[in-house]
């Protein structure tokens, strides 16, 4: 029997402004053991309430630049006129210790995920419909008309990417939203691959070999 801790799985969720992905996320993580949230880079500016080395890592576009060129971003993209990414060091490390990793990041960087590491699984999360969208992104009240148009006018261009995604949860409630997310990674932690050296060993003990699919 292996006594190396499993290796964690990556699931991405990508949703657009206003979807409630925070939120959304943050109470799975907070209600899941063994799953941890991804922290990104960034080059923009840390807003009102936003902690560097909590949020995000916020640095200068010239270092993100340089860790471009170190190759030390599993994935990174361009996003209204900022860089974000996520470090291969820092997903390698809790993925090697066992815990399976939530990367929130947009659609570019799904995509890079998916190329590089074939068995994550990409979830995205649905606002109930354009108009929902448009009246949430109203009513948080801090965003400029102009910017509000921007804003969905990018979702549209995400929303384009859905079939791309493994698994679709509509955010038409938190709580629903959540426990939807949630099945999804029991689901997925269910899987052979995802089991693994543990479903072996089981196999094992009746004498059965494991073979691959
Ligand atoms: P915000 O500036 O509102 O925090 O994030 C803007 C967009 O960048 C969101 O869609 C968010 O999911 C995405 N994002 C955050 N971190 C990353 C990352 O590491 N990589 C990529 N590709 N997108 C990210």
């Amino acid at each position: 029997m292996s006594s190396s801790p499993r290796r964690g799985r990556l699931f991405v969720v990508s949703a657009p402004s206003g979807a409630g992905k925070t939120t959304v996320v943050s109470r799975l993580i907070a209600s899941m053991p063994g799953l941890r949230q991804s922290r990104s880079y960034t080059s923009r500016r840390a807003r009102p309430g936003e902690s560097d080395g909590v949020d995000y890592n916020f640095v200068s576009r010239e270092r993100f630049e340089s860790m471009i060129a170190g190759g030390q971003f599993l994935e990174w993209a361009e996003y209204s006129g900022h860089l974000y990414g996520t470090a291969v060091l820092d997903t390698d490390r809790e993925l090697e210790a066992g815990a399976d990793l939530v990367l929130v990041i947009d659609v570019q960087g799904a995509r890079q995920v998916r190329r590089h590491r074939r068995s994550s699984v990409l979830v995205f999360l649905l606002p109930p419909s354009f108009d929902a969208l448009e009246t949430r992104l109203r009513s948080r009240g801090d965003d400029a008309e102009e910017q509000i148009r921007r804003r969905l006018e990018t979702a549209r261009q995400e929303v384009a990417a859905v079939p791309e995604y493994d698994y679709v949860v509509v955010n038409d409630d938190i709580d629903a939203c959540v426990e939807r997310l949630r099945a999804v990674i029991v689901a997925e932690r269910a899987t052979l691959d995802a089991l693994g050296g543990e479903a072996a060993s089981i196999l094992a003990s009746f004498g059965v070999v494991a073979e691959g699919r």
